[in-house]
């Protein structure tokens, strides 16, 4: 729960690769939000991935871990590299420090909005006939359950024969849950929830959309429809308008989400939040949907604005500050609109506004 009305506990986790350089900018414009809007934070800065490898020993070191613990909400960079590839895979950054996060504060719900902006229709790999005026999707992934974490999990040897197995399983109060934050999100949307299984085939699917259909119930004025996961993959390339709020489970989610990360155009642009019930709020970890980006890293040329984005979902969802987080998103449409570009959004096109990273932060800053 928020510390006080209008002082939020932020844990800031910049990571790895461009994550200082994209964090950097979110906190600008942070800075800028707080003065126009009248609240606060504190931000406690600690090491993670890559970073509490080499600073304290570990990917998630204990003094980060207690730091997000007194938080309201953990504003986590990227981690990983080269540099610590060669490392045992459980002690990897990745592996080591965000795994561990999404477990111990049960974040079950992974929001992904997939937004396609009117100006950067050419930089999705979708024609740009199928999406005239761009689009707007938010992707609902339950993350701590199914097939990812289900038990028994077994890799050897059975009656002479050598096998691999995972369990698919859902419990019904698993599934509940993640179904009323995916109605919740579409209410406050366009009213239209389309939850993705394989009930053809699989019998936790069948659950899912059972449980989907009972809940639809307290929720009358959202429209619910079902949809194969192997349909859905097709839809997303075929004809993403078509969607407003779409809900899966883990590993569907997964898949889609890169997939609709790929048919957005850049990763530079894609903010996620991942969401644990608090008393009346959610707690959450808020991330840019891409990684630690070591091609790019200390050249001052990466797009802040999925970091930028993913502050402004925090505003959104732990602190209940829509008119600030309302304002992060108007503010980065219109530095869109107005030209400017940084590498991975530049097309060449006649009126864009090279900038790097900081330039990006000043104009949004400016923009707000
Ligand atoms: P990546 O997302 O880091 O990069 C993929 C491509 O997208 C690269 O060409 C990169 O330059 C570009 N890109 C990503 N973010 C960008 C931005 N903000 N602006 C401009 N271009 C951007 O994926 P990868 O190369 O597969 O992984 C690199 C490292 O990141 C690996 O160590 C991986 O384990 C780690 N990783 C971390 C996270 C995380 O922290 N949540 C997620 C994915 C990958």
């Amino acid at each position: 729960m928020p510390t006080d009305m209008n002082t939020y506990k932020i844990a800031v986790l910049a990571g790895d690769g461009i994550g200082p350089e994209v964090m950097e900018e979110a906190l600008r414009v942070l800075d800028a939000v707080e003065s126009k809007f009248g609240f606060k934070t504190e931000r406690t800065e600690c090491f993670v991935g890559g970073a509490g490898i080499d600073n304290c020993g570990k990917a998630l070191p204990a003094e980060t871990l207690a730091a997000c613990e007194a938080a309201d909400a953990i504003l986590f960079g990227s981690v990983g590299g080269p540099k610590w590839d060669s490392l045992p895979p459980d002690e990897r950054p990745e592996r080591g420090a965000l795994l561990p996060l999404r477990k111990h504060f049960s974040l079950f719900a992974n929001l992904r909005p997939g937004i396609c902006l009117p100006e950067l229709v050419d930089a999705s790999p979708v024609k740009n006939a199928l999406i005239p005026g761009g689009f707007d999707i938010l992707c609902v992934r339950e993350l701590t359950g199914g097939m990812y974490f289900g038990e028994p999990k077994f890799y050897g040897e059975r009656d002479g024969e050598v096998i691999g197995l995972d369990t698919l399983i859902y419990k019904k109060s698993e599934v509940e849950r993640i179904a009323r934050v995916a109605f919740e999100a579409a209410r406050g949307r366009n009213k239209r929830l389309c939850s993705v299984d394989k009930a053809n085939v699989l019998a936790s699917s069948v659950m899912w959309r059972d449980v989907m259909n009972a809940i639809a119930a307290e929720y009358p004025d959202v429209e619910l429809t079902h949809m194969y996961v192997d349909n859905a993959a097709m839809q997303l390339v075929r004809n993403p308008k078509q969607f407003d709020v779409m809900v899966t489970e883990n590993t569907f989610g997964d898949i889609l989400t890169d997939e609709m990360a790929i048919v957005c155009g850049s990763l530079g642009m894609l903010p996620s939040a991942s969401l644990s019930h608090g008393s009346g709020t959610f707690f959450g970890l808020y991330e840019p949907s891409g990684g630690s980006a070591p091609d790019i890293a200390g050249k001052g040329i990466a797009n802040p604005i999925a970091q930028i984005l993913s502050m402004g979902m925090l505003l959104r969802y732990t602190c209940k500050e829509t008119a600030a987080a309302d304002a992060v998103d108007t503010a980065v449409r219109k530095v869109i609109a107005a030209g400017y570009r940084t590498g991975d959004l530049a097309t060449g096109a006649e009126g864009e506004i090279r900038v790097g990273t900081r330039g990006m932060g000043d104009a949004i800053i400016a923009a707000l």
